[in-house]
């Protein structure tokens, strides 16, 4: 039996994190869960899940919401203090960190901080401060799983080699809503049309991101730091179905990946259970049917995020807080209607080119600029 926490449990990966633990005849059991505005839903979980403790990260959402159904035995906490604070509690083992954007970091560290269990869903984490985390967790022993899929599935295929034996790492990206469209029609779509993904069902940011190709920028900056690898080593090809997750390619020419239906239920609960594999409620592959894999190479010149991804891997220090800040304040100002799809990506190259790069950073100073890109962000929409 593990004790979780899932932070951000009202969310996409933290719903689907609630359902593995259901069927998980106790194994897994929600000690500890965290919203920030969800506060109908979090009540619900707690009757459910009957936790130990939930925080709500937004005071007005507490305060609006009726307390009254709360189990006895669920302690309410209220504010920003109340992640850290279950991040770090002893009685958890596991911690989900699954909350969207820069405000998942502060929890995320101090579960590096207490040598926790984490199973990483917030990739911003990485993007933002991937060098000071992967020190911090091999000093405190604290031990970082990945559940975004294409990490899920790089993080199985290494079990089939060792790292001198790499020759390259392959990120699969489905090339989202708009794989097929010309520079003149991304300049014409829609809120609506980039919530839409192809394959996915996801919270609005990773959709955008994902129209855009950002969310696969993030995901070459995630991996670099995650596995530790050059970045030059990491690739991204277009592959329509999802089905296969990601690969890597050996020296001898062998080419491992992992196959399953795209469903996020899987990668959780291989970081929650790993090293064991559990049969589980995600969907199986049929393979007694037709089953087409197409691959492309990816457009640098239609997804230009593609390449800042790559910029960001390769500078490090400072830059990937800045790209993460600058596109998720650009994902807010286009949902928002105030910044056209394709303003996204250049007003992100525009912030992290003139910003002030520093090569080791500290924790507060990455907090600094992450407020700088945002104030840019804004200063950008405003003109
Ligand atoms: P959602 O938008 O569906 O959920 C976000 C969660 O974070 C919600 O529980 C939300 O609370 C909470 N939250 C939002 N803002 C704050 C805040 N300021 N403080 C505390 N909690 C907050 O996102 P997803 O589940 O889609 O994504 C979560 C993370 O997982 C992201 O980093 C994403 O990149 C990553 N990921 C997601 C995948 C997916 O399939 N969805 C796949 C791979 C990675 P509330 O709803 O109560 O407001
Ligand atoms: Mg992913």
């Amino acid at each position: 039996m593990t004790n979780i926490a899932v932070l951000g449990s009202t969310g996409s990966i933290g719903v689907n994190t609630l359902e593995v633990a259901s069927v998980s005849e106790g194994r897994f059991r929600p000690v500890a869960l965290a919203a920030h505005s969800k506060t109908h839903l979090l009540l619900e979980q707690a009757q459910e899940f009957r936790p130990r403790s939930i925080v709500v990260t937004d005071p007005n959402a507490a305060a609006r919401q009726d307390w009254s159904a709360l189990p006895a035995e669920t302690n309410l906490i209220v504010g920003d203090d109340g992640l850290a604070e279950i991040a770090a509690s002893p009685d958890i083992e596991t911690v989900v960190a699954a909350i969207v954007g820069s405000a998942g970091l502060q929890s995320t560290w101090a579960a590096v901080e207490a040598g926790k269990r984490i199973a990483l869903a917030n990739k911003e984490t990485l993007v933002m401060a991937g060098s000071l985390v992967m020190r911090r967790a091999r000093e405190t022993g604290a031990k970082i799983l990945p559940v975004d899929s294409e990490h899920s599935a790089v993080f199985q295929c290494l079990q089939a080699g060792g790292n001198q034996e790499i020759k390259r790492i392959v990120l699969t990206a489905s090339g989202g809503p708009f794989r097929g469209f010309s520079q003149d029609q991304l300049t014409r779509v829609t809120v609506e049309q980039a919530l839409k993904h192809p394959t996915w069902d996801m919270g609005p940011k990773i959709t955008i991101d994902s129209a855009t190709m950002m969310n696969k920028a993030l995901e070459v900056v995630e991996a670099r730091w995650l596995f530790d690898l050059r970045p030059e080593l990491i690739e991204v090809v277009i592959h329509p179905q999802s089905v296969v997750h990601s690969m890597v390619e050996y020296i001898d020419g062998s080419v491992v990946a992992q196959l399953s239906p795209p469903d996020m239920k899987l990668p959780i609960q291989y970081a929650l259970s790993y090293p064991e594999r559990l049969a589980g409620i995600s969907p199986k592959l049929n393979l007694a049917s037709a089953l087409r894999l197409d691959f492309e190479p990816a457009d640098p010149e239609r997804f230009p995020a593609l390449e800042l991804g790559h910029e960001a891997a390769r500078s490090g220090g400072t830059t990937g807080a800045v790209l993460n800040a600058a596109n998720e304040e650009a994902v807010k100002g286009f949902l928002a209607g105030e910044l056209e799809f394709t303003e996204i990506v250049p007003v992100c190259r525009r912030i992290v080119e003139n910003h002030t790069y520093d090569a080791q950073p500290t924790l507060e100073q990455l907090l600094q600029v992450d407020r700088w890109a945002r104030e840019e962000v804004t200063r950008w929409v405003c003109i």
